[in-house]
């Protein structure tokens, strides 16, 4: 764990330095490191924000699903977004994955950076302990990497402490976000696009609808433009089960339907989604 990204204190902001075993603020406030590296920061009134998607089968799911490479040309593009956005960059960039989930994603960046010689020190920040457990494996002793579980709604981060912070298919705190970032900071919002999964949603319900796309200004941003990807995958089995249980649809969904969605052995779906770069005023 480095030094120089330094967490706050989730009760009383100020800053916390390594101890035995831990982290700790100067007014005594502990937070222990679990073995696999993560900082456990969740206070008591976070638990109420964590969402369905959280437990550790969906966690391992959505990871099964990642690795076999599924998103992973919307990845690309992010990275690469990312690292354009940095080029050229003195000094080292300190970037968040707000809601960073099991990680995936934010290793990919991360190394992305690095290949591009852009020093990073990232952090990855998620409400679910068993994704910030997955995700702080991903990375090794000696990289400037720290995962924290903890709500993005309750940043354990300083006030302009961010050059970039990336939100992914998670919840998004527009003030907090506000509040990290440097001015001029980057922000990057992938959102599913109209007909995301739109084979899927046919198999399952009687009328599905498209996603709607919501409105690119976000208050207090700079927008910087949209990129589309669009792809197609093919599935099979329990891919079909895994990729239906990381959508929101899956919790709205009735038991016939979800029982509709179990019984398909393949399917080809077309995956789409926008790429949004913001940067803050
Ligand atoms: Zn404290």
């Amino acid at each position: 764990m480095e030094n120089e990204f330094t967490f706050t204190c989730p009760v009383c902001g100020r800053p916390l330095f390594m101890q035995e075993g831990g982290l700790g603020c100067e007014k005594g406030h502990r937070f222990d490191r679990a073995r696999s590296g993560y900082v456990n920061l969740l206070l008591p009134g976070d638990k109420h924000a964590k969402l369905p998607g959280d437990n550790r089968p969906m966690v391992n799911a959505r990871r099964a699903f990642l690795e076999k490479g599924f998103y992973r040309p919307m990845a690309e593009e992010l990275a690469g977004e990312v690292a354009a956005a940095f080029a050229g960059r003195k000094g080292e960039v300190r970037l968040l994955d707000a809601g960073c989930g099991e990680g995936y994603y934010t290793r990919l960046v991360f190394d992305r950076l690095a290949e591009a010689g852009t020093g990073c020190a990232l952090v990855g920040v998620d409400i679910s302990k068993f994704a910030a457990e997955k995700a702080a494996k991903r990375f090794q002793p000696g990289e400037k990497a720290v995962i924290a579980a903890a709500s993005v709604f309750r940043l354990p981060l300083a006030e302009e402490s961010c050059d970039g912070l990336m939100s992914l298919f998670a919840p998004f705190a527009r003030e907090e976000f506000l509040r990290v970032l440097k001015p001029g900071g980057w922000m990057w919002e992938v959102i599913p696009g109209a007909r995301h999964l739109w084979q899927l949603k046919e198999a399952v319900y009687d009328r599905p609808y498209p996603n709607e796309v919501k409105d690119y200004p976000v208050e207090g941003f700079g927008f910087m433009g949209s990129r589309p990807v669009a792809g197609e995958i093919a599935l099979r089995g329990e891919e079909i089960a895994a990729l239906f249980q990381m959508t929101p649809y899956y919790y709205k969904t009735s038991a016939e339907g979800q029982a509709r969605a179990a019984a398909l052995e393949e399917l080809t779906t077309e995956i789409s989604f926008e790429i949004l770069s913001y940067r803050k005023k």
